[in-house]
């Protein structure tokens, strides 16, 4: 036998034991064996270097470095759930969805919701090409290295799996596991980890992937993206499970609201057992044409809901409130507490969120208080115990000053918040709105993070988001934390920010109540920085979504000379300050309306659905009587034939397709 045959035999032999382990319950080697073979295999491995193989079993054990996990958009957007906390809202749930169906729905899924970090993965032809977590649902950053050495995911598939799809599923650290990374971390004199939910996403995000191998994460898959031969979510899944994936058994088809109702009840008494966290169950429509009938609103889908257990609640002494202060000056009361364990979380603090909030509560420092934790990552209190109240004298007496610089708070007529107005001179109104500008949703600089501008401010090197383009390397060398190469990483973050287009730098502004959207709006509208500045009132208001409110916003923003020089100097250093006109391929496919359906050879989905748009026509979600063709690729699902030749609408071929332009 060869070097090379060893090698394949070793791998196709550890993929199967692999398989038989984490799908099918059984050892068909015992543990001692499987690393001998597998140290075999990585010895062989090193001494043939061409002979690599990215879905080698080898993977799992990693070794590979990370620095900068670099932004991947997801193929299909990854959406969060609504959700519901009572049978009744659960009962206006499938009441709402029935009538915009317009016929009753009586096949549904129920499955646990796992409390991990989310993860879409890519298969191509059988194997692991990419995994990226759920960042902001469009885009997140790709962790495929550390993904792979989690044990249950396989990097080989087996059976009729389709020739590309995305999956996706949740990443847990199962609570053993956690407690005893936790007791090594404390033996090693370093502070314990908060919960396992965070530690399952920072583990994904470690830059050494040894040491992701060194964590026992697991995967539960609970759904496949894009468009797949599959008529239920159902049929779906169980294909998933044959092909390698870990599909949790717990899942369950239910066709009422009573079956639901039994599921919720039945998990809701075992949780305590699982050897995992769950924060609800999620309830799903089975039949994908329903799913697509419904679609999304927004921010989730309308065929998925979750049902959110119960928010554990326990009882803590209030020991001080303090006040922060945000990049728009906005103050929020801020509860320090006794620390106390809730739902596997060590709970420190809460957010009182505003003067009238503490007045509702009223509250006394000392007082023993109720906290929970609802469906938010923040603990909210919802009230004290009258048996052990703190003294009369504490009563909370708002401030009437910024913490942070002195200035006098004001409170807007008709808005809870207080704030600092000195937002031109108020430290951390100032390093918060330089970091709104880095952030991702903005400018998105890689390589200085949120402490690094503080530091920078301290240092006294920037007072404003301008100054970050005038940092000269000489400057930061100097200073802590700061090698040669993170020195180049920002620089040449910050310099490649200036190809960002005009709406990021618009929403990066911070200006307040400018959000993402918003900026997007007012950048189309007016198409210029010039031109918003010069726009006047009656025309601000006339833009879609745009009020009072905001054009009050803007006036203040943009009459403030600071901020005028401020601007001019990002646009002498060459940000963009104008929408960037794209200019179309043709115009063949004007007033076409074309949808794309099944998997491609020659082009992806996403390049065919820029084509159509470069070529100014319609990408269409769905099939129906406006659809000009269907570009049809392999596996396309025979629901969708079958519609596209009643409605008679033609479906053409790949090569035909690209032939056309
Ligand atoms: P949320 O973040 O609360 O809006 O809930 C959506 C998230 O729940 C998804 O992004 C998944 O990461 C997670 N999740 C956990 N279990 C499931 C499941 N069985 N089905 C769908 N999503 C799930
Ligand atoms: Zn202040």
């Amino acid at each position: 036998m060869t070097f090379e045959e060893r090698i394949i035999q070793l791998r196709d032999q550890l993929h199967q034991y692999n398989h038989a382990y984490y799908n099918e319950d059984k050892s068909l080697v015992s543990d001692f064996e499987f690393d001998q073979l597998l140290k075999e295999l990585q010895a062989l491995e090193k001494a043939h270097p061409t002979l690599q193989d990215p879905s080698s079993p080898t993977q799992r054990v990693g070794g590979s470095v990370t620095k900068n996990f670099p932004t991947l958009l997801h193929a299909e957007r990854m959406y969060s759930l609504d959700n519901t906390y009572s049978p009744e809202e659960l009962g206006e749930w499938i009441k709402r969805i029935e009538k915009i169906y317009g016929a009753p729905i009586e096949d549904f899924t129920c499955e646990l919701k796992f409390d991990g970090a989310s993860i879409n993965m890519t298969y191509v032809n059988g194997t692991l090409q990419k995994a990226v977590t759920r960042g902001d649902g469009t885009q997140g950053d790709e962790v495929t290295a550390n993904v792979k050495t989690i044990k249950n995911v396989p990097l080989k598939l087996q059976g009729d799996y389709p020739a590309e799809f995305d999956i996706r599923g949740e990443i847990i650290l199962p609570l053993e596991g956690f407690k005893q990374l936790n007791e090594k971390r404390l033996a090693a004199g370093e502070e314990a980890y908060r919960n396992p939910r965070n530690t399952a996403s920072g583990s994904l995000k470690l830059q050494d992937s040894a040491e992701t191998a060194q964590r026992p994460l697991q995967c539960f898959f609970y759904a496949l993206a894009g468009e797949l031969p599959y008529a239920t979510h159902w049929e779906s899944l169980t294909k998933a499970r044959s092909w390698g994936f870990t599909i949790p058994k717990s899942m369950q088809p239910v066709s009422s609201l009573d079956e639901m109702l039994a599921y919720i009840q039945h998990w809701g008494e075992q949780r305590e057992q699982l050897p995992f966290e769950i924060d609800g169950i999620v309830i799903k429509v089975n039949d994908i044409s329903v799913q697509s009938q419904l679609g999304f609103t927004a921010k989730s889908p309308r065929w998925a809901i979750s049902y959110k257990f119960k928010a554990e609640q326990v009882s803590t002494r209030l020991n001080s409130v303090s006040y922060q202060v945000g990049r728009t000056g906005a103050i929020t009361p801020v509860a320090n507490l006794e620390p106390v364990q809730l739902s596997g979380t060590i709970v420190k603090r809460a957010s009182l969120h505003n003067a009238d909030q503490i007045e509702k509560l009223n509250l006394r420092i000392g007082d023993s208080v109720y906290v929970e934790k609802g469906g938010e990552i923040i603990p909210k209190i919802m009230g004290f115990d009258p048996a052990k109240r703190g003294a009369l004298e504490n009563v909370i007496h708002y401030i009437t000053h910024c913490p942070d610089c002195q200035a006098p708070l004001e409170r807007i007529p008709g808005e809870a918040q207080h704030y600092c107005v000195n937002d031109t001179q108020c430290p951390p109104q100032l390093i918060g709105k330089i970091q709104h500008f880095v952030s991702r949703k903005a400018m998105d600089i890689d390589g200085i993070g949120a402490e690094t501008i503080a530091l920078l401010f301290q240092q006294g090197l920037i007072y404003n988001i301008a100054d970050l383009y005038r940092l000269e390397k000489e400057q930061l060398l100097p200073l802590e934390r700061m090698a040669e190469k993170s020195v180049d990483n920002l620089l040449a973050g910050v310099a490649a920010s200036k190809q960002q287009p005009f709406a990021k730098v618009l929403f990066g502004l911070g200006i307040r109540h400018v959000g993402e959207t918003v900026a997007k709006r007012l950048a189309a509208h007016f198409g210029s920085m010039l031109a918003l500045l010069q726009a006047r009132q009656e025309e601000l208001l006339a833009v879609e979504d745009i009020g009072e409110k905001i054009v009050e916003s803007l006036n203040t923003y943009f009459i403030n000379p600071d901020n005028q020089r401020m601007i001019q100097d990002l646009t002498d250093f060459g940000l963009s300050m104008e929408v960037e006109v794209v200019e179309k391929a043709s115009s063949k496919l004007d007033g076409k309306t074309i949808v794309v359906s099944g998997v491609f050879e020659k082009v992806s989905r996403n390049e065919l659905k820029k084509m159509i748009e470069d070529n100014g026509g319609k990408v269409g979600s769905s099939i129906s009587s406006k659809t000009s063709f269907v570009v049809a690729g392999a596996s396309m699902g025979p629901a969708k034939k079958d519609k596209a030749n009643k409605l008679n609408i033609p479906l053409i071929s790949e090569d035909d397709f690209l032939k056309m332009l």
